[in-house]
């Protein structure tokens, strides 16, 4: 409460934010006109803007311009009855203030959909219902397929909803969870539909300190506000890279995290396979080595060699 008192003293000795303070932050970080750009932010990590969220939104356009593309997430996570038209998204004013634009076109995914704006926008949002959250063909991998870049206003990598891509890409063990939710059609008539639901991302901070150390992370302040902008390639190549060295490194290791844990058990169930399928197909080959062996003597049946067990080994 006293720490919450004191940052709000502090937030009001700061200067107002305007809509140029916005645009020439997002440039010097290399924000350009033409980009396609998804945006994870938090208006209250400016301070005070001139004009709230509609004035970030507005500069960010500016900088794209006419050719570019603007994307947010309008996450609803916890699904009730999923209505394109009216479900807000929980994840922050500004991501409200774009999905209310006019121009804006929202995809039909029940927990992961996003608001667009620009000339990817229609392409970007279209049959996302069709797919999970973050597999081939949603707005995410579209937009790594665009080369897009990922803006952070005043969040860090583990709002980075791009890192779930990598998780698709590499088919990690712990992708197939469901959950059932249900959706508003157009005709007005509920249906419901069991969907895959993505993993915990409070580990993604992890990749920072990577894409920092390769020079991919530009960042600048912009009155209070952190930001930060990366190409999604990099994220996905760096996260692809760490997945492929330890399927384990991108969950989180907070106590409370039952998805966290659930996603290492589904790790290990599939280790465990494996490695089943690999004795049987061992076993196999010894059994037809065999056979091939007694194949050439008549009548002779050859006893397999195995190692006897000591005493003292364990069973
Ligand atoms: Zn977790």
């Amino acid at each position: 409460m006293e720490s919450a008192l004191i940052l709000g003293a502090f937030h009001f000795w700061l200067a107002m934010v305007t809509k140029q303070d916005i645009i020439e932050g997002l440039r010097s970080i290399g924000l350009e006109r033409g980009d396609s750009v998804i945006v994870h932010s938090s208006l209250s990590s400016f301070g005070r803007v001139d004009g709230g969220p509609g004035t970030v939104v507005d500069a960010i356009l500016a900088v794209l311009g006419d050719e570019g593309t603007l994307v947010v997430p309008t996450f609803n996570y916890d699904p009730g009855i999923f209505d394109p038209q009216t479900t807000p998204s929980v994840v922050g004013v500004i991501t409200e203030t774009v999905r209310k634009r006019p121009d804006a076109f929202r995809s039909k995914h029940p927990t992961h959909s996003v608001a667009a704006i620009g000339r990817l926008a229609r392409v970007l949002v279209e049959d996302h219902e069709k797919t999970h959250p973050f597999g081939r063909g949603s707005p995410l991998f579209k937009l790594l397929q665009a080369n897009g870049k990922i803006l952070l206003l005043g969040t860090d990598l583990t709002t980075c909803s791009m890192v779930h891509v990598a998780e698709e890409i590499v088919e990690v063990p712990y992708l197939d969870r469901q959950r059932n939710v249900a959706i508003k059609m157009p005709s007005g008539k509920i249906i419901r539909r069991w969907i895959r639901r993505p993993g915990c991302s409070r580990g993604f901070g992890v990749l920072e300190d990577i894409l920092r150390e390769r020079c991919q992370l530009a960042e600048t302040k912009i009155g209070a506000c952190t930001a930060r902008l990366v190409r999604a390639r990099d994220v996905v190549e760096a996260a692809v890279q760490m997945l492929r060295d330890d399927p384990e490194s991108l969950l989180c290791s907070l106590p409370d995290c039952g998805t966290c844990a659930e996603a290492r058990a589904m790790i290990a169930a599939r280790q465990t396979e494996e490695k089943d399928r690999e004795v049987t197909e061992l076993s196999e080959q010894e059994e037809q080595t065999i056979r091939l062996i007694e194949k050439q003597f008549e009548n002779v049946t050859i006893e397999p060699f195995e190692i006897a067990k000591g005493d003292n080994q364990p069973n």
